[in-house]
């Protein structure tokens, strides 16, 4: 399953005109699934297609596509299809690609059923694709937790357990929503450093957190493990995340037991989920410890060969109400890299699993905020102005700490390799209001 086929060579071309198009993130390689919604019709399973949407449940009910992935897109949800595991992934992935390639059998039939085949990604609603059943929270990023810990700690940044343990809290499912939903500034408890007692109201430090959230296919049973050689083989495939965060709040809620109200408002996912197949050339090894770093105890360890990190670039750009009046283009704010996170997402699967614990088809596992060293590589506005000390300066004159009403907010991520068709994420937005 990590090693790229025939649905990866570069020279393929779809003949929907948009796939082919060099800067499209979706093209004939990529074939990510989301849920979609035309005006007045139910949810349906979709596969992106340049700036098209193959409706995968017509292309089966005209014989297209077979077997029991294909049936379980008959859905109004994910959750069938990423039950079924990665043989039956594979085998609509293939049917897919045949079908939509220029040179693939696939095009004389479906032009005849195009006008219900496809449908343009402007002309409908894109919705969550899976329910979440649950949703956990990594910090896999040594960078960000080094970062945020000399904030809060300066001189004990990284607490001790860091390089041994993949640190996570459980977050809140039903807060869980797709990109393009408005975020409504929180209230809650915050307490200034100088005030005696604490005040309720509106967080007056909100941040946003650049991740990815892989989403569970196949689980596990209650009681079982997952081996850390075989956890890529449970996770369906990738979408950007923003994990929506008011420092205030959790300043002054985390200790003892963790992020509680301070991040549980919400948490923005964007529509399209790539699939882990389809991010088979990107797949690397993992960067090797840094010298002194313990080795990951074994149920930890895959070994250095394993191409269990991604070669994922990531992107926040960042255009306020003002911006927008005047016709500004968005800031670019960051560009981090998911290849150098110290945890890779198959240890995040194993590690939860490894007291017992199930994991369910559609539970969503955040990465963390993916940070590197440079002030141009934070991926939170908290490390980015570190606290508010370094403003930065937008378009226009204006500056930020934190996140005004009326910010928004958008993550993209593209993974491009020589030798391989570049591919693409869309976006992951949200505006502050
Ligand atoms: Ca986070």
């Amino acid at each position: 399953m990590n090693a790229p086929n025939e649905t990866h060579a570069p020279d393929l071309r779809a003949w929907i005109d948009s796939a082919n198009a060099p800067d499209t993130d979706f093209p004939v390689q990529n074939l990510p699934f989301g849920v979609f919604r035309r005006p007045g019709d139910r949810a349906r399973i979709g596969v992106a297609i340049g700036d098209q949407i193959l409706d995968v449940a017509v292309a089966r009910g005209a014989r297209m596509l077979e077997g029991s992935g294909a049936e379980a897109c008959e859905a109004e949800t994910l959750n069938g299809l990423m039950a079924l595991g990665p043989e039956a992934w594979t085998e609509l992935r293939a049917q897919m690609s045949a079908l939509l390639r220029e040179d693939g059998g696939g095009r004389s039939a479906a032009v005849v059923r195009e006008g219900d085949l496809l449908v343009a990604q402007r002309d409908v609603e894109l919705l969550l694709p899976a329910r979440v059943g649950d949703y956990t929270d990594f910090y896999a990023s040594l960078d960000h937790a080094t970062h945020v810990g000399s904030m809060f700690r300066p001189d004990n940044p990284l607490l001790p357990n860091y390089k041994w343990i993949p640190i996570g809290y459980h977050g809140r499912a039903s807060s869980v929503v797709v990109s393009g939903t408005p975020v409504r500034r929180p209230s809650g408890q915050r307490k200034p450093p100088e005030a005696e007692a604490p005040v309720f109201g509106p967080s007056r430090m909100l941040d946003y957190e650049l991740e990815v959230g892989a989403w569970i296919g196949a689980g596990n049973a209650l009681g079982e493990t997952i081996p850390v050689a075989d956890a890529d083989r449970h996770i369906f495939g990738l979408s950007l995340l923003n994990d929506w965060s008011a420092r205030d709040v959790q300043a002054w809620e985390y200790q003892p037991l963790g992020p509680f109200l301070g991040k549980s408002f919400a948490t923005t996912v964007s529509p399209w989920i790539v699939t882990w197949e389809a991010l088979a050339p990107f797949l690397v090894e993992v960067p090797a410890r840094a010298p002194g770093d313990p080795a990951p105890l074994p149920y930890l360890d895959a070994g250095s060969t394993a191409r269990h990190a991604v070669a994922l670039t990531l992107d926040v750009w960042l255009q306020s109400a003002a911006m927008r009046s005047r016709g500004l283009a968005p800031l670019h704010v960051s560009r981090g890299s998911l290849a150098g996170m110290y945890w890779t997402f198959p240890q995040m699967v194993a590690h939860h699993a490894s007291n017992g614990c199930n994991l369910r088809p559609g539970d969503l596992l955040g990465s963390g905020t993916v940070s590197g060293p440079e002030p141009e590589a934070r991926g939170c506005l908290l490390e980015r102005t570190w606290r508010g000390r370094d403003l930065l300066a937008l378009p226009g004159g204006e500056q930020r700490a934190f996140l005004e009403d009326g910010d928004e907010v958008t993550l993209t991520g593209r993974c491009a390799r020589e030798g391989y068709r570049a591919i693409g994420f869309g976006g992951c937005g949200g505006r502050v209001g």
